[in-house]
């Protein structure tokens, strides 16, 4: 894991409404050893910040000098960030936490809601045809990084609820179809914990390995605060401890979760 102060060669604007960006450093530091489902940690508010708390982002896809992250405005944070320009300097922590169980000989169903959707793109970026995606967005404003998937090889559907682009619905029909092929070996989930804990209780009646990506709200990041939590089956008196989804996650097998 690295502390670097990396340069921004672009910050893109993907939907104006939706207010999606992609930002991509210039750091073969950082995208050395860079795995699929991992995070970075970025110091928001300038090298001088009184923003006490980093931000994290999943990588979206890098190579070998870059890194590219993609982020939704949400918050003081990410409003900061989509002021970037090109040549600024960020203040980066990374790679951080386990990622996806990425194996090329398995044929893997991406499963992505929202922002979820960006670190099943870091695994499509490795699966390529091996893998299909199901993504599912609120409305068609949401909507981005479709033509990421497909440029990696990776067939695409999308849902949104509004039925303003794509098929009207919620993202747990296209899974249940997909299965229902019976051509899956492993499902990754990542999106809000109740679309991904519908998918997952659906997969119990399917025979395929299944993990989440659990982006829950952290604070330090690496391992110390405990701040983000989350409950795993265990082999102890009360079933069940907790683990970090900074460290020992994001990434866990769904059936170890306990929503
Ligand atoms: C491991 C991990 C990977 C992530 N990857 C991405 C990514 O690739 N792209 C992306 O756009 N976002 C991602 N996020 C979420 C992102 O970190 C937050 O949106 C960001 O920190 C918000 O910062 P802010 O200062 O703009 O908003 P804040 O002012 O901190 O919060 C604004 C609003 O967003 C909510 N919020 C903040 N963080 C989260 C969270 N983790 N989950 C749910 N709600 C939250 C707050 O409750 C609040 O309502 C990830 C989070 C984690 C933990």
């Amino acid at each position: 894991m690295l502390d670097i102060t990396a340069k921004v060669i672009e910050n893109r604007l993907l939907s104006e409404k939706g207010r999606i960006y992609s930002l991509t450093l210039d750091s073969p530091e950082l995208s050395k050893d860079c795995l699929p489902g991992q995070f970075y940690e970025i110091k928001v508010g300038g090298l001088d910040s009184r923003f006490l708390l980093r931000r994290p982002f999943s990588v979206a896809f890098c190579d070998d000098k870059t890194v590219t992250i993609r982020y939704n405005v949400v918050g003081a944070g990410t409003e900061w960030m989509s002021g970037i320009t090109p040549g600024q300097m960020l203040d980066v922590l990374g790679p951080l936490g386990r990622g996806w169980p990425v194996d090329k000989t398995k044929k893997t169903l991406l499963v992505g809601g929202s922002t979820g959707i960006f670190s099943v793109l870091g695994a499509a970026s490795h699966l390529g045809d091996k893998s299909r995606a199901v993504l599912g967005f609120r409305s068609c404003d949401l909507v981005n990084s479709v033509e990421d998937f497909k440029a990696f090889g990776v067939p695409v559907s999308i849902i949104t609820e509004d039925g303003s682009s794509g098929r009207k619905g919620l993202v747990t029909e296209l899974v249940k179809e997909e299965l229902d092929k019976n051509e899956y070996d492993t499902v990754f989930i990542c999106g809000s914990t109740l679309m991904m804990k519908s998918v997952a209780e659906l997969l119990k009646d399917y025979d395929v390995d299944c993990y989440v990506s659990i982006e829950e709200r952290m604070a330090c990041g690496v391992g110390a605060c405990m701040g983000c939590v989350v409950k795993i089956k265990a082999d102890n008196e009360q079933g069940w401890e907790y683990k970090r989804a900074c460290a020992e996650g994001p990434v866990f097998n769904a059936a170890e979760v306990i929503w």
